[in-house]
């Protein structure tokens, strides 16, 4: 409300008075009036009430004006109290009060978008907290959690309703956690360490202290290694079982040199069988280089499959021409039944050739003479996968040897093969290969009585 308006009132109210005082006037200076006393303080009474109304109305009217606004404005602040940021004032007023409203509402513009990058910041925040694979913690000073991610509830086994408020103890329920944090709180400084939980899971925790507006706090950050740990597992074994593997055909083959040369070289019968036996040696070598560079341009993903509706009779063709001569060898029958109405499966022809030729290489190898191999294909229960099965007759594998068949360089007792040793890599390259498929390769096996093994492959739609 500007002053000129009530100013504007204020002179209206003059002029009122005055026009009324010269009414009063003029009406008192009439004979008749002044005759009779009677009407002259009845004039009088008239302009004075006249102009106590006129005082009111007017008075009103100013507080009114002068109230206004500042009531719009204490509604406007109940509201933002109430947190509706976005209400604003309008400037309704040609006046002074605008210079408020805007200034007021510049203020509020600022706030909000204060309030809009920190409220992006929090929702960055809490999105790298909940997608996170670490788990993180914070504890206060007097050591009850503040804060829990989703990773860390998944460690810990547990709710955010539960982890809040309760004590660090109380949540993470592992000593050497506990310790961790005792041993941070005594020295206020970090403190990591990896440790076993037995079940072959490895945790690594890292707890750092923190000061924040005068309070103390720990940040504990929770990593499941237990992964890392089996990968390192996985590659020591492989470089050991490597190292291994390439010692014995290099033994042998020192063992020929040195024979050679201390005299065998002269006698050409015993040189030849020396000869003959090097080169197996070298065979061997070379079969386990090119089935590991197979096994590792499958792993890596090198050479994609060339996926083909097949049929399955195509896909065992092959496989059964080149161990023929094996089998006859050694008097093992070989028997197939397909059903006829068997659909297509979606293959890559050369690999699941080599899947189906490494199974029935074994199934040679391991089945005595006079045995029998038996090879049958079906459809599964849910008709989308078509089941290939190799069955034999041998000698079986024993049960706590069934789930490690298929890692690399796992082997049986030699002395069960007829002498034919292997690399321990042909399981492993078809259990990659079928899964590159989309499949699943396992076996059943009656030590003595013979294994079947089975893998299965999506079928062509
Ligand atoms: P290897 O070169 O030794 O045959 P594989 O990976 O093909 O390597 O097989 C791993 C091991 O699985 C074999 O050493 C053997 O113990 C077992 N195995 C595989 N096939 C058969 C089978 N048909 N009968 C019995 N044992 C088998």
């Amino acid at each position: 409300m500007s002053l000129r308006r009530q100013w504007g009132l204020i002179v209206l109210y003059l002029l009122c008075l005055l026009a009324s005082m010269a009414v009063l006037a003029s009406f008192l200076n009439r004979p008749a009036c002044q005759a009779s006393p009677d009407c002259t303080w009845r004039a009088v009474m008239a302009t004075a009430v006249f102009l106590s109304i006129l005082s009111v109305m007017i008075g009103g009217l100013i507080i009114y004006q002068v109230r206004r606004p500042l009531y719009q404005l204490a509604i406007l602040m109940r509201r933002i109290r109430a947190g509706d940021i976005q209400a604003r004032l309008f400037p309704h007023y040609t006046d002074d009060f605008n210079e408020l409203v805007h200034d007021f509402n510049e203020m509020r513009d600022q706030l909000i978008s204060q309030i809009n990058s920190l409220e992006e910041r929090q929702r960055q925040l809490a999105l790298v907290l909940h997608y996170m694979a670490d788990g993180v913690l914070i504890v206060d000073g007097a050591g009850y959690v503040q804060l829990v991610n989703p990773a860390a509830m998944r460690l810990l086994g547990m709710s955010d309703s539960f982890a809040l408020g309760r004590s660090f103890a109380e949540v993470v329920r592992h000593h050497q956690l506990i310790e961790l944090y005792q041993r941070c709180r005594e020295s206020g400084e970090y403190h990591s360490l990896a440790f076993e939980l037995g079940q072959g899971r490895f945790w690594q925790g890292a707890i750092t202290p923190f000061m924040e507006r005068g309070t103390r706090g720990f940040l504990v950050i929770l990593q499941d290694l237990t992964n890392v740990r089996r990968l390192e597992t996985v590659r020591r074994d492989f470089i050991s079982n490597l190292s291994h593997e390439l010692r014995t055909p290099l033994a042998s083959m020192r063992a020929v040199m040195e024979t050679l040369q201390d005299g065998a070289v002269d006698d050409p019968e015993l040189a030849h069988r020396f000869l003959g036996r090097a080169v197996r040696e070298v065979d061997t070598m070379t079969q386990m280089v090119e089935e590991l560079l197979e096994l590792s341009r499958i792993e890596s993903g090198q050479t994609p499959l060339r996926l083909q509706a097949t049929a399955v009779a195509d896909l065992i063709a092959h496989p059964l021409e080149r161990i023929h001569a094996h089998a006859e060898r050694n008097e093992i029958t070989i028997e197939v039944e397909l059903p006829p109405d068997l659909p297509l499966v979606l293959a890559d022809p050369p690999r699941i050739e080599q899947v189906i030729s490494n199974l029935l290489h074994n199934a040679v190898k391991f089945t005595p003479e006079k045995g029998h191999i038996r090879l049958t294909a079906a459809l599964s229960e849910d008709q989308r996968m078509v089941v290939c099965t190799v069955q034999d007759t041998g000698v079986g594998i024993a049960p706590a040897d069934v789930p490690r068949i298929f890692e690399r360089f796992y082997k049986s007792d030699r002395a069960r093969t007829r002498g034919q040793s292997g690399t321990g890599l042909g399981l492993a390259i078809a259990r990659h290969l079928v899964e590159a498929h989309n499949g699943r390769i396992w076996v059943k096996s009656k030590e003595g009585q013979g294994s079947t093994f089975y893998f299965s492959l999506p079928i062509a739609e």
